[in-house]
């Protein structure tokens, strides 16, 4: 791809029920930290020349992970909770970065069996939708998470059935074609091909096989989004903050990144 400096920012570590999806991970990595793991794998089998991977241990929307996140010139989100989609989100509309972002969604019937498996990749930026408008986080989920309630057990367990706060898809083929969709939107968006960079979001189904038609949605007239465009860090929201549960979380991580 020609990709030559990769800056992996994850605050979460190796667990054994994540295993199934982390294709740089062993059994015996299970504790470790992703972010230095990943960097290192990716060093070892990158074929660019000069190659360099650097690690942060921090979530996006923590000082340290939000700044080094400004610094690159385009974001592949792998998050799975709404305050980092909306910080990444944030990052798009204000300073201006590319970020693509992709997502899966199974649901079963009442029988217990597969109804759907959806996955979808998109990337946001002026002139295209954001993350928001495109549904894939949930504004006040934003500020519950930020308060430490999807951190809080008992507030999950509490949630009804089928809640999107407590969907662990984990399906590893799922996750690889999710992970390949958006490495094509981040494809289409540097190579450009005849001129068609924006693909627009994509959604493929499982059940049936088949991919929507192209569409190249925008945002709302009304998303707040639409206020910050280019604003840099004039932006008047604080979008960072200290990690739920801190340093009791290091010990005891939630589960995060999807691949
Ligand atoms: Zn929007």
């Amino acid at each position: 791809m020609g990709v030559r400096r990769v800056e992996v920012i994850d605050f979460d570590v190796v667990e054994e029920v994540n295993l199934d999806r982390l294709c740089y991970a062993t059994a015996r990595d299970v504790g470790k930290a992703k972010a230095p793991l990943l960097a290192t794998r990716l060093k070892d089998i990158a074929t660019a020349d000069g190659f360099v991977a650097t690690p942060l241990n921090a979530a996006v929307y923590e000082t340290a992970g939000f700044r080094k996140a400004l610094d690159c010139d385009v974001l592949v989100a792998c998050v799975d909770r709404p305050w980092g989609r909306y910080v990444l989100n944030m990052i798009a509309a204000a300073h201006l970065i590319p970020v693509v972002d992709g997502g899966i969604a199974a649901r079963q019937n009442r029988l217990g069996q597969l109804a759907s498996a959806d996955w979808r990749a998109h990337t946001v930026g002026p002139g295209r939708a954001c993350l928001e408008c495109l549904g894939q986080y949930d504004a006040a989920a934003v500020q519950l998470e930020r308060e430490g309630y999807l951190d809080d057990p008992t507030y999950i367990s509490n949630l009804p059935a089928g809640h999107t706060l407590k969907a662990r898809e984990n399906v590893f083929t799922f996750a690889m074609s999710c992970a390949s969709f958006q490495l094509m939107q981040l494809l289409s968006l540097v190579v450009d091909p005849l001129g068609r960079a924006n693909v627009g979001p994509q959604l493929y189904h499982f059940v049936g096989g088949y991919l929507e038609p192209p569409s190249h949605p925008d945002c709302r007239q009304d998303c707040i989004f639409r206020s910050f465009l280019a604003l840099g860090d004039h932006v008047p929201v604080e979008v960072t903050g200290d990690r739920p549960g801190g340093a009791a979380n290091e010990a005891q991580p939630q589960t995060g990144s999807g691949c």
